[in-house]
């Protein structure tokens, strides 16, 4: 991924949570801030949101998050497990993904073996 494919992963996941979070009828003033919205909702009590969101939702959630958290750091964008860059299309697609096409392949051989 260059610098630009980057930024427009970081937007689409950082409207993803807005989306999310937008479900979970948070009050007005709690979202009224633009700058600081993020730093704030992460320091509400994650039960809360866990509560009124589907499971679904909260495994989508907690996924783009922890992709978000890896910004700036070396790893944003790499698959978990091998380390090779996930890929700009992927990435797109499925957000919040943290495995490349074949450790998720492979990962999914190993759960159809059981
Ligand atoms: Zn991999």
């Amino acid at each position: 991924m260059d610098k630009t494919q980057e930024q427009e992963v970081i937007r689409l996941y950082q409207k993803e949570l807005q989306d999310i979070r937008s479900q979970i009828n948070l009050s007005n003033d709690e979202i009224d801030a633009e700058g600081d919205e993020i730093d704030h909702i992460q320091g509400k009590n994650i039960a809360d949101i866990q509560e009124s969101l589907s499971k679904r939702d909260v495994l989508r959630y907690n996924k783009i998050q922890t992709s978000l958290k890896k910004i700036n750091t070396s790893s944003f964008g790499k698959c978990d497990v091998c380390g090779e860059e996930i890929g700009y299309k992927r990435m797109k697609m499925i957000s919040g993904v943290f495995l490349c096409i074949s450790c998720a392949e492979e990962a999914e051989i190993l759960n159809n073996k059981r």
